[in-house]
């Protein structure tokens, strides 16, 4: 861990609710954190293979790369320690970690 900040290791978000109008996420922590995040930065920060170099750590897909209307196709748990997200872009391999989501929260 490099950050100043320590990485997030509390319990899951109560509540991820699709917010299609606004085109944005909204995650609310059990300790009071609330965050919309807007889907074009979110799909910007995903953090699989297809979307960072696993050698070189850059990242493949910027966010002038996104589609703008962007949405989110499908939610899905993956075990309890993170988000799977299916995008209207066809893209589904990345897992938003609650660690990696906390962080775009703050
Ligand atoms: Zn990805």
């Amino acid at each position: 861990m490099s950050n100043f900040n320590a990485e997030y290791d509390g319990p899951p978000p109560l509540r991820i609710e699709r917010q299609p109008t606004e085109q944005t996420l909204l995650v609310a922590w059990p300790d009071g954190l609330e965050a919309a995040l807007p889907l074009v930065e979110l799909r910007a920060q995903c953090m699989c293979a297809r979307c960072v170099d696993e050698l070189t750590g850059e990242r493949i897909v910027e966010l002038d790369g996104i589609d703008p209307a962007i949405q989110i196709d499908a939610l899905k748990l993956v075990g309890n320690y993170a988000l799977k997200i299916t995008w209207s872009d066809g893209h589904d391999t990345g897992l938003y970690t609650w660690p990696h989501l906390r962080r775009l929260s703050q």
